[in-house]
C-alpha cells in the first residue's frame, strides 16, 4: 500500500481560510494587511514566487506591492528601499526575495528590515527568539513543514526527525522550531548536510525525513525504513522531453519508489510550497495585528 498524501494544497487552503476572521476583525479597526515584495534582478523562479505571493495577497484581501529593482542595483539603493517601506505604515510585512545579486550582501538586506515588519522571519532579532521558543513570527517554509506534519497527524513529538540541508532559510530554523520543549515541537532533531558521514544511516532510522537540498529526487527507497513519514521541500527543474516546456519540477526525494515505503508523504509541487505562501500571509496578518492599537 502506498503511503499517504500529505496534501500541501489542501492544508494551506485551511490556514488561509482561518486567516479570513482575522482579516475582517483588523477590517473594523481600519487595517488592511499589507505584504511588498521587493524583487531584484531577473530570475525567472524569483518573479514567479514574488508573482504567486502577490495573487494569494490579493485573494485573501491584502493589499500589496511589488518594488522592482536593476540586477545592477547597489546594495545602498536596495537599502533604501527597505527604509521607505519601514517607515510606511500601510506596508505590515516586507520581504526581500532571495538570491540577491552577488554586489548586495543578504546579511546586510535582512539586518535592514524591521523586525516588527520581518515576516519572511530572517532578521537575526527574529531567528534568535525563534531559537529561544518565543517566536514573533514562524519562519515560513519551516513552519509550513510542521504544519503539514501536525495536521496530517504525524505530529513530531518524541520522534527522531531527520532533516537534510542545513541552510538559514529552511534546515536550521526548522530544526530550532522541532527541538523546542513544546507541544507539535519535542522531537529529537538531526541535522545532516554535505559534510555528514554515512548519510544513509541517518536516513534510514528517521520516523520523520524532511528534504532540503536543493538535489533532484536525491533521497531513494533504499535510504528510508518502513512507516517513514516524508516532507520533501525540494523544488528542482529536471528536463523533461515530454513537457510541453521541456522540463518539469521534482522535490529532493524519488516520490514513487519512497512512497510505497513510507506512511505519508508530501508531494512536489503541491506540498511545501503553498504551505510556504499560506505561513507568509500568516504572518502578514501577525503583523498587521500587532501595528494596529486594540
Ligand atoms: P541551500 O542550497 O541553501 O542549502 C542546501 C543544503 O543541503 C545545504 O545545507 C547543503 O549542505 C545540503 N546538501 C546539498 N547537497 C547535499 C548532499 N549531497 N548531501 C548532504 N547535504 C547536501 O538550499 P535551501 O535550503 O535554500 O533550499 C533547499 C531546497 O528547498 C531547494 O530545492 C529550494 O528550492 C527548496 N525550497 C523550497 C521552498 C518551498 O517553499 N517549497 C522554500 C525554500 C527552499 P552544505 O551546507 O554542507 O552545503
Amino acid at each position: 500500500m502506498p503511503g499517504d498524501l500529505i496534501d500541501g494544497k489542501k492544508i494551506a487552503d485551511d490556514v488561509r481560510s482561518e486567516l479570513k476572521g482575522r482579516i475582517a476583525e483588523l477590517a473594523t479597526r481600519g487595517t488592511v494587511p499589507g505584504l511588498a515584495a521587493i524583487l531584484v534582478g531577473e530570475d525567472p523562479a524569483s518573479r514567479l514566487y514574488v508573482k504567486m505571493k502577490g495573487k494569494a495577497s490579493e485573494e485573501m484581501g491584502l493589499a500589496h506591492w511589488t518594488v522592482e529593482l536593476p540586477a545592477d542595483a547597489s546594495e545602498r539603493r536596495l537599502l533604501d528601499e527597505i527604509d521607505r517601506l519601514n517607515a510606511d505604515p500601510k506596508v505590515h510585512g516586507i520581504l526581500v526575495q532571495q538570491p540577491l545579486p552577488p554586489q548586495i550582501g543578504v546579511d546586510a538586506a535582512v539586518s535592514s528590515v524591521d523586525p516588527d515588519k520581518d515576516v519572511d522571519c530572517f532578521h537575526p532579532t527574529n531567528v534568535g527568539l525563534v531559537l529561544i521558543g518565543r517566536p514573533r513570527f514562524a519562519p515560513a517554509t519551516p513552519a509550513g513543514v510542521v504544519e503539514l506534519l501536525l495536521r496530517s497527524g504525524n505530529s513530531p513529538d518524541r520522534k527522531d526527525v531527520v532533516i537534510l540541508g542545513r541552510s538559514n532559510i529552511v534546515g536550521k530554523p526548522l530544526a530550532a522550531l522541532l527541538m523546542q520543549k513544546a507541544r507539535g515541537a519535542n522531537a529529537t532533531v538531526t541535522v545532516a548536510h554535505s559534510a555528514t558521514r554515512e548519510l544513509a544511516a541517518h536516513t534510514r532510522r528517521a520516523d520523520i525525513l524532511v528534504a532540503a537540498m536543493g538535489s533532484p529526487r536525491f533521497v531513494t527507497a533504499d535510504m528510508v525504513r518502513d512507516g517513514v513519514v516524508v516532507i520533501d521541500v525540494g523544488i528542482n527543474r529536471i528536463p523533461d522531453p515530454k513537457a510541453k516546456s521541456g522540463s518539469r519540477t521534482v522535490g529532493d526525494v524519488d516520490f514513487d519508489a519512497v512512497r510505497r515505503k513510507a506512511k505519508a508523504i508530501s508531494p512536489v509541487p503541491g506540498g511545501v510550497g503553498p504551505m510556504t505562501i499560506a505561513m507568509l500571509l500568516s504572518n502578514t496578518v501577525r503583523a498587521a495585528e500587532m501595528a494596529t492599537p486594540s
